[in-house]
C-alpha cells in the first residue's frame, strides 16, 4: 500500500518516530478537547469561503463560527470559554478580511499529490507519495506565482518571523508548486495575525462588559496597532534549498523503509516533555487502560488533508 507523506507527518516523525506511528499508523487521537485545533479550523474555514468568493465578510464569519457549533459546554466555565473564543475568532476573521491584500487567486485550498523521486536517479518511490493542502496560490500581473499561507500566531509576530528561514512546510509547498505549474515562483506570502489573550473586563471578579462591547474593544485594539498584530511577509527559497529539501525527502523514505524492515520504531525521549508534554506519555509510560480511556481511533490518518488544518 502506498503511504502518504505530508509536512505534518514528516515533522511529527522528526519530533518522535513513536508519536508519528501512534498518530498516523494506529490513528490514535487524545480524547481531550483541543481549543487550538477548533479555533484554527474556524479561522481557516472562514478564509477559505472568503477566498473562494463564496461569502462576504459576514458570511465568512458565519461559516467559521458554525464549525464551533458542535461544542456542547457542560459547565458555566466551558460556556464562558466558548463565548470568549467565538468573540476572539470573529474579530480575527474580520480584521484579516478587511486588511489582507486582495490578490488574483488561481487556486484555493489546493490539495496535491506528487511522486517522490530519488534526486540522483529520478526513480519514483513505489511506497510513498507526497501530499499537502496549500491555502491559496496567486498569480501576479507578470505571470509569477505566489504561495499563500494564512496563519494565526500565538506568539508575537517578530518571534513568529524567526521560524521562516528553517520552516520545511514552505520548502515543501515551493517544491510542490514548481512541479505542478510551469511558471516562475516569486515566493511564499505568509499572512499572519496575532491572537490575543485579552478578556472581557471584570470588577470584583464579575464580568462587566457585554460580548459586543468586548468585540468592539478588541477590534479597536487591532486597528490602533495593526502592524503589531497583522503582517504579510514574503519568504523565499533558493534552488539550493529546494535541492536539499528533495534530498532530505528521499532520505525520509529510506529511513522509513529501514524502520519497516527492522520493525523498530524509536522513542525520542528528548521530546516527551516539550510544549506541555506529549499527549502519548501515558501510553509510553505503560499506564493501565490508557489506550482505551484516553484515546479514540480516528477514521482517517491525515487530519491535515481532511480538516482545515490548525493555524
Ligand atoms: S511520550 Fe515521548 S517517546 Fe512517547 S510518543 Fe511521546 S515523545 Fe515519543
Amino acid at each position: 500500500m502506498v503511504e502518504v507523506l505530508t509536512h505534518s507527518r514528516i515533522a511529527m516523525r522528526q519530533t518522535c518516530p513513536t508519536k508519528e506511528w501512534l498518530w498516523y499508523v494506529e490513528r490514535l487521537r487524545p480524547r481531550e478537547f483541543s481549543w487550538a485545533l477548533s479555533i484554527g479550523t474556524a479561522w481557516h474555514t472562514a478564509l477559505e469561503v472568503w477566498q473562494k468568493g463564496e461569502a462576504d465578510e459576514d458570511g465568512a464569519v458565519a461559516a467559521g463560527l458554525a464549525t464551533l457549533d458542535w461544542i456542547r459546554p457542560e459547565s458555566e466555565e466551558e460556556q464562558y470559554k466558548l463565548d470568549l473564543e467565538r468573540a476572539r475568532v470573529e474579530v480575527l476573521i474580520r480584521v484579516a478580511i478587511r486588511h489582507f491584500q486582495q490578490r488574483n487567486l488561481i487556486a484555493v485550498e489546493h490539495q496535491f499529490e506528487l511522486p517522490i523521486c530519488n534526486p540522483k536517479t529520478g526513480r519514483k518511490s513505489r511506497k510513498f507519495i507526497l501530499s499537502g493542502k496549500i491555502d491559496a496560490i496567486a498569480e501576479d500581473e507578470n505571470g509569477v506565482l505566489w504561495i499563500i499561507e494564512n496563519k494565526t500566531v500565538g506568539t508575537g509576530l517578530e518571534t513568529f518571523r524567526e521560524t521562516f528561514g528553517l520552516n520545511n512546510q514552505y520548502s515543501l509547498y515551493y517544491y510542490a508548486v514548481s512541479q505542478l505549474y510551469d511558471k516562475p515562483i516569486g515566493g511564499v506570502i505568509v499572512r499572519s495575525i496575532a491572537k490575543t489573550r485579552t478578556e472581557p473586563k471584570r470588577k470584583g471578579g464579575e464580568i462587566v462588559e457585554s460580548w459586543n462591547a468586548y468585540k468592539q474593544r478588541l477590534w479597536e485594539m487591532y486597528e490602533a496597532d495593526l502592524d503589531r498584530y497583522l503582517a504579510e511577509d514574503i519568504v523565499i527559497r533558493t534552488p539550493e534549498q529546494i535541492k536539499q529539501f528533495q534530498e532530505e525527502l528521499w532520505m525520509e523514505t529510506q529511513e522509513r523503509l529501514w524502520q519497516a524492515k527492522t520493525g523498530v520504531v524509536r522513542h525520542n525521549l528528548a521530546s516527551c516533555n516539550l510544549y506541555g508534554g506529549c499527549p502519548f506519555k501515558p501510553l509510553c509510560l505503560g499506564v493501565t487502560d490508557a489506550r482505551e480511556t484516553l484515546y479514540y481511533t480516528a477514521s482517517q490518518s491525515h487530519d491535515e488533508l481532511t480538516l482545515n488544518e490548525t493555524a
